[in-house]
């Protein structure tokens, strides 16, 4: 595999890993070294970026909150002109390429211009997040089921689609994405649709760094602590028995270590 030959006019959607470098897969690295471009998110590690050839292009395009389409219309652009320029493309995204982050609409657009691409799956934030706050994700007696889901829907939906009673039923862990901002109301309705006030949930900020922190508290008591904590995105919530564990399972201490347990 060390040899694999980068296709011209390919592009790779790769999946970084959620934040520890260590955590990329050797695929995506090999592919990373490779490319003639780089195009790289606001999440993926910088120390990942020394790993690209000394003369690859390397463009970034991270974005934060707001203006998402057009920028995201631009990106897409981008990865087409430059794979249809001859260049073999690493899209190099956060987590995994297609859990969220818009990585399924590069794709398409890929597809729709008639272009070759191959997708590298990587260890998505969800997963990570509470394997390094010392919680598995799911369990044989707590939790059967494990669900990815957006704190932020896209803003031209005209019906959001999130069945909050299907999410406080399913008795599973629910791991929300993007959630920081909407931490209060995601909460009240799981309440609301008759969750357990008491069942445990976390956030985890910066999970996998040496920045991670982690706030505890229950699906009623989070959104207040989180505001006390000022915890600011990128941050992932973890609702269900299983937060529990991590009492006993609590393993990574980061190097600035700033837990808050209330
Ligand atoms: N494709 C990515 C997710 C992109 S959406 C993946 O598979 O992980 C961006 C959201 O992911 C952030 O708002 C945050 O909720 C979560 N996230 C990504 N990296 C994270 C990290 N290191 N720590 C905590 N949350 C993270």
């Amino acid at each position: 595999m060390a040899n694999t030959r980068l296709k011209p006019s390919c592009v790779y959607l790769v999946g970084a890993g959620p934040g520890d470098p260590g955590l990329i897969t050797v695929r995506a690295l090999e592919l990373l070294s490779k490319a003639d471009v780089v195009v790289y998110d606001h999440l993926v590690s910088k120390e990942l970026l020394p790993h690209a050839r000394p003369d690859a292009e390397l463009i970034y395009v991270g974005k934060r909150h707001g203006k998402h389409t057009l920028r995201q219309k631009q990106i897409s652009q981008l990865l087409v002109a430059r794979a249809k320029a001859g260049a073999s493309v690493v899209r190099l995204k956060g987590g995994d390429p297609f859990v969220f982050g818009r990585g399924g609409e590069e794709a398409l657009a890929l597809a729709d211009a008639g272009l070759a691409f191959e997708v590298v799956p990587g260890v998505t934030a969800a997963v990570a997040a509470a394997a390094y706050a010392g919680i598995p994700i799911t369990h044989r007696r707590l939790a059967s089921t494990a669900c990815l889901v957006t704190g932020h829907e896209c803003p031209d939906k005209p019906d959001p689609d999130l069945d909050y009673e299907a999410l406080a039923k399913s008795r599973g862990t629910l791991a929300f994405y993007m959630g920081v901002a909407n931490m209060q109301r995601i909460c009240t309705n799981l309440i609301e649709c008759g969750l357990n006030r008491q069942t445990p949930a976390v956030a985890i900020q910066w999970a996998t760094t040496a920045k991670q922190r982690v706030v505890t508290g229950t699906v009623e008591t989070l959104p207040e602590s989180c505001k006390e904590a000022n915890l600011r995105p990128p941050a992932m919530v973890i609702i269900g028995e299983v937060v529990r564990l991590r009492e006993r399972l609590r393993w990574f201490q980061p190097n600035q270590c700033s837990v808050v347990e209330p």
